[in-house]
């Protein structure tokens, strides 16, 4: 399952180099992360730029539906000779609910994905439209206008950018509210229907040559068994790997959701969910993956390439 792994030395380990499994080890790398190219607060190069900062050697750039930031984060990366991987979290749906799948897309998109993002762009406008619509009813009038407000720039439009036009019209106090009252699971605001299938993102991801990711399992407010079935879903569709850690999770969760993926052969991959600085969240800042036997998604044989050598742990 691991596929062909390069054998080095840790003595001679190269610069860049990742362990080909999880032994409770600090790591340098950060698969699920944002910027001006979706909702996120820093530009693609701001981005790289504090990453590199962080000390992190490895990361994946995935905007929300979008691969406009890559290519610019992919020069920045190679400037501060950091692994940049091309990626982009696909919204979809799954018995009624919103889910998201990250792309590890080593190749970048085909015209198949190409294709899937053009329409992705054309489904968040149209739920811009209806969730301005519905916004209009409890009181925030003008709620487009003021919605690309506070986007500032002309990218499509998403929750968060109404989140803050109701916190600016002084409607809510804060975005947590704003999520709470009006824009969460289940409010009015939660618009689901133009989104495409679980199954249809994964296929055009697997169709990219590239590898598909169920992002943030545990914050779907899913049963463990309900999310089993989502995983099992997710795997009839060609899926091959799931975040084991995304951000900061409680340990006895963690291990458990590692059973969950170690009784279905997944990959694990790990990411901050990183959108802006200031909050609790910064690049690379997460729980530590615990020693399990799940193996690193970047040993997935779709990846080895991009992402460099793999080194046994000491
Ligand atoms: P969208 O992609 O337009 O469906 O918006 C989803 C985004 O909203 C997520 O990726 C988060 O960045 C943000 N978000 C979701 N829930 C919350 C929340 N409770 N508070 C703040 N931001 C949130
Ligand atoms: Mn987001
Ligand atoms: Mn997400
Ligand atoms: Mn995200």
């Amino acid at each position: 399952m691991v596929g062909i792994l390069t054998k080095t030395p840790a003595s001679v380990m190269p610069m860049n180099a990742l362990p080909e499994r999880f032994d409770g080890q600090a790591l340098p790398i950060d698969l699920h992360m944002h910027s001006t190219a979706s909702d996120g607060a820093l530009s693609p190069e701001a981005l790289v730029a504090l990453c590199a900062s962080r000390g992190l050697t490895h990361l994946a750039l995935t905007d929300h539906d979008s691969l406009a930031g890559v290519d610019r984060a992919v020069e920045a990366g190679r400037q501060h000779d950091l692994v940049v991987l091309p990626g982009s979290e696909l919204s979809c749906q799954w018995r009624g609910i919103n889910i998201h799948v990250v792309g590890l897309l080593p190749e970048g998109a085909d015209d198949e994905l190409t294709g899937g993002l053009m329409a992705q762009t054309e489904a968040r406008c149209r739920r811009a439209e209806q969730i301005a619509e519905r916004l209009q009813r409890i009181g925030l009038d003008n709620a487009l206008e003021r919605a690309r407000d506070a986007a500032g720039s002309d990218r499509p439009l998403g929750r968060p950018d109404f989140a803050r036009a109701l916190v600016t019209a002084g409607l809510v106090p804060d975005m947590a509210t704003a999520f709470q009252r009006h824009l969460g699971r289940g409010k009015a605001g939660d618009i689901k229907s133009h989104w495409p299938s679980l199954a249809t993102v994964v296929a055009w991801i697997l169709g990219a040559n590239g590898v598909a990711v169920v992002a943030h399992p545990l914050r779907y407010g899913l049963t463990r068994r309900k999310r089993g079935q989502l995983l099992d879903d997710f795997q009839a569709a060609g899926g091959q790997a799931v975040e084991l850690v995304s951000g900061f999770q409680n340990p006895d969760v963690t291990r458990d959701l590692a059973r969950q993926l170690a009784e279905r052969g997944f990959w694990a991959s790990l990411g901050s969910d990183f959108h802006f600085p200031g909050g609790h969240l910064a690049p690379g800042s997460m729980t530590r993956v615990p020693r399990t036997a799940v193996a690193p998604v970047w040993t997935h044989p779709r990846l080895q390439a991009a992402m460099g050598d793999v080194v046994p742990v000491a």
